[in-house]
């Protein structure tokens, strides 16, 4: 496949080069954020570091971290590094783990993400010639935003269509005949079965590719998108921190998402010890931000857990790439001391011919956790005698403790009975934080 890049010049850059640029704008960032953030400044004082320390990127575990704490605690504007009357834009995370934070923008920081995102679209065969349906959340969610300006930039045509509202979606991919379709994964899953419940085959729409991101995914997931809809399904990586999406996106190898290197430096770290990992290890994802003025953060903790990967990618782009986070350390549920993600229920089930329509609810009962897995059937599925059902929930459980090493309690429930995500999917349940 002939491979096409929205900036040649950086995304394919020689890894020597592109370690000079990082290095340069490091250590103007380092001086940057020095000079205008005074929390950033004490808490370089505190450990005797000054701007002069810091040469590149090889000093950058001398600095210290951020985490979201320190962003709620100077809330709203402690981390502001330019004057606000500078600033064109702000927007907020979802609160998916707790009080929201903000993030602000100057013209530059806009500029500088949606050609993060232009990248994402172009790596995902995007061009002029496409029409992009972006129907992640329009406001103060990054998704819509970032997304949108992305498609701007590549020239495509774009449908601001925001996320809900199955039908009208349906009906402008359609009549608009959408080309890229933007939104969550859970979305994407959810009008893929919109679809065919409307009697549409894959091949009716004119979709050719996905780009699907702000929440984890499986690969089982993926694949099931891809088959409802008829595309090919790619990854994309952010957080409002950082930007929004597309601080890592899937190329057309889709053997894990190239990280914007000249805009953001990668670290894997011990989320207990902080220490830095050797690459290929696995642990907490944390973010530099190279350029942007703003809300420039160093040394930013995710709490995303992943792994990166630095062997050259067929597709030519020299950045390094990040596997797909399969949850924060804060989705990871430890049930009876066993650490289970989400995700790997997730996969279990697709695999096990089930629909990604799933609750896990977790609780205490005579002090011991219980792990509860309700799942939807298919109409046909629902059809069948209790007792099937009954052996197909008892398949399900043991099949589940085979990955997990702790026995679930399945629950096949009726088919529209678990609720639908039109964004970031709600899938847990965690009963036992009530009785703290
Ligand atoms: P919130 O932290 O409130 O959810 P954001 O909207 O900024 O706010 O979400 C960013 C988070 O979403 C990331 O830290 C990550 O946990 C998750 N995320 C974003 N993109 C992906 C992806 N492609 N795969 C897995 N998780 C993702
Ligand atoms: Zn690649």
């Amino acid at each position: 496949m002939e491979q096409r890049y929205y900036q040649a010049g950086v995304e394919t850059m020689p890894r020597e080069e592109l370690r000079k640029l990082q290095n340069e704008k490091l250590r103007k960032q380092v001086e940057h954020v020095y000079r205008s953030v005074p929390y950033y400044r004490a808490l370089m004082d505190e450990k005797g570091l000054t701007p002069g320390d810091i040469g590149g990127v090889e000093d950058l575990y001398k600095l210290p971290f951020l985490s979201k704490s320190d962003l709620r605690e100077t809330y709203p504007y402690g981390m502001l590094a330019v004057p606000l009357s500078d600033c064109v834009r702000i927007h907020s995370t979802s609160g998916t783990t707790g009080k929201r934070v903000i993030a602000y923008y100057t013209q530059h920081d806009i500029d500088l993400w949606e050609e993060c995102c232009a990248r994402a679209i172009v790596a995902a065969g995007g061009s002029k010639d496409d029409v992009v349906q972006v129907c992640y959340g329009y406001g103060l969610f990054t998704g819509g935003s970032g997304l949108h300006g992305g498609a701007h930039k590549v020239g495509a045509l774009t449908l601001p269509m925001s996320s809900g509202n199955t039908d009208r979606q349906i009906q402008f991919m359609m009549d608009l005949k959408s080309t890229i379709i933007c939104c969550t994964p859970s979305y994407a899953a959810y009008i893929g079965e919109t679809l065919r419940e409307k009697g549409y085959k894959p091949s009716d729409n004119t979709l050719k590719a996905g780009i699907f991101g702000a929440e984890p995914w499986t690969e089982e997931m993926r694949r099931d998108i891809e088959k409802s809809l008829g595309i090919k399904a790619y990854d994309i990586y952010g957080l409002t921190e950082t930007s929004g999406p597309g601080v890592a996106f899937e190329c057309s190898e889709q053997h894990g998402m190239h990280i914007n290197e000249d805009h953001f430096v990668a670290e894997i770290i011990d989320p207990d010890t902080g220490e830095v990992l050797p690459d290929g290890e696995k642990g907490e994802l944390v973010f530099t931000s190279l350029d942007k003025e703003a809300f420039p953060l160093l040394r930013y903790r995710t709490r995303d857990i992943c792994v990166l990967d630095r062997t050259p990618c067929p597709c030519g782009r020299t950045h390094v790439r990040m596997a797909k986070p399969m949850g924060r350390s804060d989705d990871m549920l430890i049930i009876r001391g066993v650490n289970v993600f989400p995700s790997q229920i997730e996969t279990v089930l697709i695999n096990e011919g089930y629909a990604p329509n799933y609750r896990i609810e977790v609780d205490r009962v005579n002090n011991s956790d219980t792990l509860d897995v309700f799942v939807e059937l298919s109409p046909d599925q629902f059809s069948d005698t209790v007792g099937a059902i009954t052996t197909m929930e008892k398949k399900l459980s043991a099949a589940i403790t085979g990955i997990l090493g702790i026995h679930p309690t399945v629950h096949l429930v009726a088919p529209k009975s678990i609720e639908r995500s039109e964004g970031k999917a709600k899938r847990v349940v965690d009963k036992r934080k009530l009785h703290d």
